[in-house]
């Protein structure tokens, strides 16, 4: 596969580029999986709270590539947060996949209200400690956040996976994570296909190359150096969109990408989000 790594603070390396797989029920997330895989993915992003951790698992056991070539992250869901429950549900989580590791084991939401994510961090450093995740980092993690465990815990995160594309370029927090080390990993990055690949600015970029809007956008993220993990259960879109190691924006099409910018979420407020 064309997709290069990137160095983790801790851990080793991760894909630029994987898949994953929000919204793909367990019964499909095999199959899934499998065409990703199939394709070129080797990096494989799910989580507790996706209920697809079987599925996905029978893939990787399916596809018969070697372990050390595959990079599997899950992230524990709000209701286990705590020292205790954080060990007892990765171990479910371990279970599902049906490894013996994951690469990246994330917090999936701060959850500031409840203020469990130190003791919940602290249960991600005895796991990484024990050799049963290569890494371990947070999701929607606001700075505040980041800071807090930098002073508090001992390992800073490899990564942090936010939502991320051309409407919420996260500049702010991208200058954050390259001054401590962490890896910028984007969520929805295509904004989950909605309105974002119709824009006409991206169309036009796309065609200037004779690549699709997908496509240019997922290169505009890897040339910033954020890590994507894009997510689509159409084949020909699964290989359209790690088809990406052909072509290189230019200067002017950044700057295109660079003036969409609008600072709106699709998601949730992490300062605000509490949801069990
Ligand atoms: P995305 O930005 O990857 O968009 C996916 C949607 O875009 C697809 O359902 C499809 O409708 C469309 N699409 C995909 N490829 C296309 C193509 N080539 N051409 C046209 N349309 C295309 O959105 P996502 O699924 O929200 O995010 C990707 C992954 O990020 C998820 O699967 C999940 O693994 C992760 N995620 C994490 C969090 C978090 O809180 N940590 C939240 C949301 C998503």
């Amino acid at each position: 596969s064309k997709v290069p790594s990137l160095r983790l603070n801790h851990g080793g390396a991760m894909p630029q580029l994987g898949y994953g797989v929000w919204q793909v029920p367990d019964d499909e997330a095999a199959q899934a999986v499998g065409t990703a895989l199939r394709a070129g993915y080797r990096s494989i992003d799910t989580a507790a709270i996706y209920g697809n951790e079987k599925g996905a698992g029978r893939a990787v056991a399916d596809s018969g590539l070697p372990r050390e070539d595959l990079f599997i992250t899950t992230k524990v869901w709000n209701d286990a947060q705590g020292y205790d429950t954080t060990l007892r549900a990765f171990d479910a989580s371990l279970e599902r996949l049906g490894l013996d590791h994951v690469d990246l084991y994330l917090i999936h939401w701060p959850l500031p209200s409840r203020d469990l994510y130190v003791d919940t961090y602290r249960a991600l450093e005895k796991i990484h400690a024990d050799g049963r995740a290569r890494a371990i980092g947070v999701s929607n993690f606001l700075p505040e956040h980041l800071e807090r465990l930098i002073g508090e815990t001992s390992v800073v995160p490899a990564v942090n996976q936010v939502e991320l594309h051309p409407q919420l370029q996260q500049s702010g927090l991208r200058a954050f994570h390259a001054e401590h080390g962490i890896r910028t990993e984007a969520w929805s990055p295509l904004g989950q296909g909605r309105g974002l690949l119709e824009v006409p600015a991206i169309v036009a970029v796309a065609q200037k190359h004779g690549r699709t809007p997908a496509q240019v956008v997922l290169r505009w993220h890897l040339q910033l150096g954020n890590v994507v993990i894009p997510k689509s259960v159409t084949p020909s879109r699964i290989a359209e969109n790690i088809d990406l190691f052909g072509f290189e924006l230019d200067a002017d099409d950044m700057a295109v990408f660079a003036a969409l910018d609008e600072g709106r979420r699709l998601g949730p407020d992490p300062a605000a989000f509490d949801l069990a």
